[in-house]
């Protein structure tokens, strides 16, 4: 027992000289508590979470990279690499790091394989209608339409044996923004993994990588959000071991204007918001990166174009939810997942 009586003398004097005490307690890394740090990066609060000894070591390396990505990936800087294509475009390749160029080739491998929903060279129509900034309006249909010339994934040109990249046409401006998160949480898990952690949570807003099984050796459950319902609201559970989940939809950012929502995944075929068909796409595989190309790819392709996509992709589902309650998933999904909200119904399949 501490002797309070002897320790308030004490305390009084330092207190008569103006000193102050505190007490910081570092927690012991145990498998019963984990290390954690949350910080703002890439436009999203980011939670991680690692269990070990190396946890906390490991957790500042991450901050560290997710932050070096948010500068080489940013749409609004231009002194990004995303800044340097586009004052590089249609005058000439230009050397990239050979991370760079490997975000460049996965963004245009999902760009082909969900034929062009996803497209990251869609940047003068994310900068035209600004949604989620101070800047965010409905643009005139002539604007739109002037964006809409400069958008052509094929013109992302990426020359590895060279170690270069350009965009072909003048006036085309990158976006990484439906990647580069994805792209971040890879490189946490990877580092996390190189410092021997094997049970760790890493929570990017919509995008989330569970390392191992929860401590104690079940599943981590992971809520879906509801998407007619404030953040936190959930509609079934996810039940994961070592995946990613990524989650994309129209409630995360938009502005209202009469009546209609204008959402943050524009349509590269039309240029405008894409359907609301849909109100969010949750994919389950193994890579957060391909997660968050997808999720915001097959939001744009629709319930039933992007199914059939799913359907054909090894190590990969979702969970589609539409305007009408439904959500419908992929064939594993019943496996993992688990329907809570009663206003919504659950079926597989198209
Ligand atoms: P979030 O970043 O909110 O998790 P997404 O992963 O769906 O959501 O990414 C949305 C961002 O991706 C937009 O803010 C924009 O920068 C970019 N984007 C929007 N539509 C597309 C699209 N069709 N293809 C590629 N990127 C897109
Ligand atoms: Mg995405």
């Amino acid at each position: 027992m501490v002797n309070t009586k002897r320790l308030l003398p004490l305390l009084l004097l330092l207190l008569a000289f103006g000193g102050f005490v505190v007490f910081v307690i570092l927690p012991t890394p145990s498998s019963f508590s984990p290390s954690s740090l949350e910080f703002y990066a890439l436009g999203t609060f980011i939670r991680l979470q690692a269990w070990g000894k190396q946890a906390p070591k490991a957790l500042e390396e991450a901050q560290k990279t997710v932050e070096d990505v948010e500068r080489r990936f940013s749409r609004f800087s231009p002194l990004s690499d995303a800044g340097t294509l586009e004052q590089k475009a249609g005058q000439e390749e230009h050397p990239f790091s050979e991370e760079s160029l490997f975000l460049f080739s996965k963004a245009l491998e999902y760009a082909q394989r969900t034929e062009g929903a996803f497209d990251p060279t869609l940047g003068a129509l994310t900068r035209l209608w600004g949604i989620g900034t101070p800047e965010e309006r409905l643009p005139s249909e002539e604007e739109i339409q002037e964006a809409l010339t400069t958008v052509g994934h094929k013109d992302l040109q990426v020359f590895p044996e060279r170690g270069t990249a350009m965009l072909a046409r003048k006036g085309q401006i990158p976006d990484f923004g439906g990647i580069a998160k994805g792209y971040a949480g890879d490189q946490v898990r990877d580092i996390l993994k190189s410092h021997g952690i094997s049970q760790g949570l890493i929570n990017m807003g919509g995008n989330i990588t569970v390392l191992g099984n929860k401590p104690g050796g079940a599943p981590w459950k992971i809520g879906i959000q509801n998407p007619l319902e404030p953040r936190g609201a959930f509609l079934g559970i996810l039940s994961l071991s070592g995946t990613s989940v990524v989650t994309s939809g129209n409630y995360e950012r938009y502005f209202e204007e009469e009546g209609i929502r204008y959402h943050h995944i524009l349509d590269p075929r039309t240029g405008y918001p894409a359907s609301q068909e849909l109100l969010s796409v949750t994919v389950v595989c193994e890579d957060a990166l391909e997660g968050d190309a997808l999720a915001t790819g097959l939001y744009v392709l629709g319930l039933s174009e992007g199914m059939e996509l799913v359907e054909n992709l090894e190590g990969v589902e979702a969970l589609f939810v539409t305007s009408d309650r439904r959500v419908l998933g992929t064939s594993g999904i019943p496996k993992i997942f688990m329907l809570t909200q009663g206003s919504f119904t659950f079926e597989t399949g198209r």
